[in-house]
This record gives C-alpha cells, structure tokens and sequence, in this order.
C-alpha cells in the first residue's frame, strides 16, 4: 500500500511554509528532505552512543562501531555488494569521485584516455581534467544529440587500448536523462581494460542498484540526495581493485601499523577511511536505506515516474514552454524553459514567491548549457512524498510568471 499522506507525515519540514505560502518542495536532486526515523537516528546517536570508532574498548565506542557497520552492510544490500568491506564511507559522491581519479594516478601515462559524457555533472568532470593534468593522459567526451541522448557510436569509435578510465552517470541531475550504462558497460569490457566509474548521485534514489550485475568497477552516490544527512556517501570498489591500488589520504584509521622506517596499511574498508568518520551520518544513511526498503523500490520508481509524466504532460500545454530531453527517457526531472525568457533564476524568483522550491541555472553542468545555447534552466525534481496537487501549483506559478515577465 502506498499511502502519500502517510509518507508525507514521516517529514517535519513539508509542513512549514515558505513566504506565507505552504512549501511545495521540488529541489530534491540538490537535495532530498530527510524523513524523521532519519533524523531521530541522528539524535539518538548524539544523545546515548556518542563515541569514537574501531578503537575503543568501552561500552560506547564498541556500540557505535557496531553500528556503523551494521549500517555497512544494509548499504552492502542496497547495493547489492559482494563484500561489506567494498562499501567505503565518504562524503559525498564529489569526494568518491576524487579518491578514484587520485589512486588512479599511476595506472595512467602520456596519452592514455579517459572517456566521459557531454551530460557529467562537475564533480565527474574536473576530478578528470586533474588526473590528465598529473599524468598527460586526454579526456574524450561522448556527445549527445538534440534530446539530449549519449550518442554511442562515438564510444565505439574512442574505445582503444588507450582506454584507461570510462566514467559516466547513470542518471543526469541536469536533464534526468537515464544512460544506458548496461549498454555502455558491456562495450567498454568487450573493447578497452578500462577502470569503469559510475556516478550514481541521481540514480541511487530512485532505482534498485546491483553493482554485480551491473559489473562496474565503481559506484559513488550521496547520501544527502537519497534521504540521508549531508556530509554522507558512499564509495563502492570491487574488491581486488581496491587491495591493489594505493590509499588516498593518510592518517588514523588506514593504518596496520605505523613507524617512522615505514608504515603498512590496514584492510578495506579502513584503508580508504583516513582519519574520524561522520559516525552519526554514517549510521544514519542505514536508516535511510531502512526508509527506503519500508516504502518500497516499487512504490518509489512508480511514483515518481508518475509525477514525471504528469508534470512534463501539463508544462508542454503551455505555449512556448520547452522541456530539455523531452524524448529521452528520464526519472525524476524536468528541467525546462520559457521562450522569451532568458534567466532562468526570474522564474524561481517568482514561484519562491508562492513557495515554490525549483533550481534554475546551469545545475553545475555548464557543458549542457553550452551545447543547447542557454545560460540555464528551470530545474523541477521530484523525491517519494511530492504530489500530483504540488505539480498543479508548479504549473500554475510558471503560467504567472509568464504572465509577469512576457
Ligand atoms: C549532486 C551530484 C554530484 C555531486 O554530489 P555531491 O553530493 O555534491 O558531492 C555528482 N554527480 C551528480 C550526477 C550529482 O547529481
């Protein structure tokens, strides 16, 4: 039974209002609200178990550690891991980003080629432009077409010997356009050794992900964005991958033991958890996980999706309104634009004024800006507790602000 009032009870902030209007949330691809069993977790650990991990021999430090690694393993499960100890606790899907493409340095050389795609978010952009800068090695970019779809042949044709990183999202947080990664996947094996990263940040929220059928070789996402607290992520690496390759930031926690002759590293996951880790978030994106797995993939998937089609439906009955990847097949966004109108932010401005919470400008993915020859767009993103009422009042504010600024 997916009963919408009843989930939407679970969060505290969708009843206050925003500028005397009650806040009809749809930013949910910066970041998603976070339910109450989320936050009285968060609570309660600051309040009855506080402690540090993995290093204590008393009764809060061993219980903390025992939660956190439970929360491991329902990540371990979300995922579909073959190991706990694959899943790596970090930041975010920026810092997972980076841990990968620092380790990576001396798997690469001179002319070596790291692949992405014309729909990466930044953080799956610039972390690569580094590593080219440290080792010499070119970026190649696949393009997309006027909807806004990978076009795949140009895959094809970069895939080489030279082929050593393939990174692609799984979904873009700009346009919501879903990859056909299985596809991107499959070609990358058969053609290159390449490392292959996925950037889950907006897929990880909304669909079931099975890292072993999928047979990447990593997969980063956000916490914040699916439920969790900010400051939580996760970083998955097949296991011989991440035994043979070097750390990333030294310190406590990494180490096996340590002396000023030299130093020896510690197992996984610990290897790749330098120093104090948010033991609270971390804990807390378990129940996260549990909030999830209570509503169900099912009842998630179906519902956004039906948010997304009615929302797309009733926006393209306004004149002169055109949706960015209107033909691709999407989850969870619409991003769109007013002819006419030019700055995007005008719009927000206007639906902040009724309460309304979108994103406007270029969503940290200036190279889709570029390649459709506008600064920005309107960003409208959906989570589990939004409702087809809130759509009708996102149409009827862009319908006025029309009005105001045509
Ligand atoms: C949000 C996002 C990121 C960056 O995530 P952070 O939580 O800001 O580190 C990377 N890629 C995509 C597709 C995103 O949506």
């Amino acid at each position: 039974m997916f009963d919408i009032q009843e989930i939407r009870s679970q969060f505290s902030i969708l009843d206050r209002e925003v500028n005397g209007k009650p806040l009809v949330y749809l930013d949910n691809a910066a970041t998603s609200q976070k339910p109450n069993s989320v936050l009285d977790v968060c609570h309660a650990y600051y309040t009855e178990l506080n402690a540090n991990v993995h290093r204590g021999i008393h009764t809060l430090s061993q219980l903390a550690t025992e939660e956190m690694e439970l929360s491991r393993r329902k990540i371990q499960k979300f995922i579909n891991a073959e190991h706990d100890f694959e899943v790596i606790f970090t930041k975010g899907t920026t810092e997972g980003l980076n841990l990968i493409s620092y380790i990576l340095t001396q798997k690469l050389k001179k002319d070596d080629e790291i692949i992405i795609s014309y729909l990466e978010h930044h953080s799956n952009i610039v972390p690569w432009q580094l590593l080219c800068e440290r080792t010499g090695a070119k970026l190649r970019v696949i393009p997309i077409d006027e909807n806004g779809i990978l076009q795949l042949d140009y895959l094809d044709q970069f895939l080489s010997e030279k082929t050593k990183v393939v990174s692609v999202n799984q979904v873009s947080n700009a346009l919501g356009i879903v990859n056909p990664i299985e596809e991107i996947i499959a070609k990358t094996r058969k053609n290159s050794d390449a490392y292959i990263v996925i950037d889950g940040a907006q897929s990880a929220p909304h669909f079931n992900i099975d890292v072993q059928k999928l047979d990447c070789d990593f997969f980063v996402f956000s916490g914040h964005k699916m439920y969790a607290p900010m400051g939580t992520g996760i970083l998955y690496g097949k296991r011989e991958i991440l035994e043979a390759l070097p750390p990333f930031h030294g310190g406590g926690e990494m180490i096996a033991t340590c002396s000023f002759d030299g130093t020896t590293y510690a197992g996984l996951p610990f290897k790749y958890e330098a120093g104090t880790p948010n033991v609270g978030g971390n804990i807390a994106l378990g129940a996260a996980v549990d909030f999830m797995n209570r509503v169900g993939h099912e009842n998630i998937q179906n519902h956004e999706n039906a948010l997304l089609e009615y929302a797309q439906r009733h926006l393209l009955e306004i004149e002169g309104l055109k949706v960015y990847g209107e033909k691709a097949k999407r989850t969870g966004v619409v991003s769109f634009n007013l002819e006419g109108i030019g700055i995007s932010s005008d719009v927000g401005m206007i639906l902040d004024k009724m309460g309304i919470a979108v994103r406007t400008g270029h969503h940290c993915t200036q190279p889709i800006m570029e390649f459709f020859n506008i600064a920005g767009t309107v960003r409208a993103s959906f989570a589990v507790y939004n409702t087809f009422e809130e759509i009708d009042l996102l149409v009827e504010g862009v319908k006025k602000a029309q009005r105001m600024l045509g």
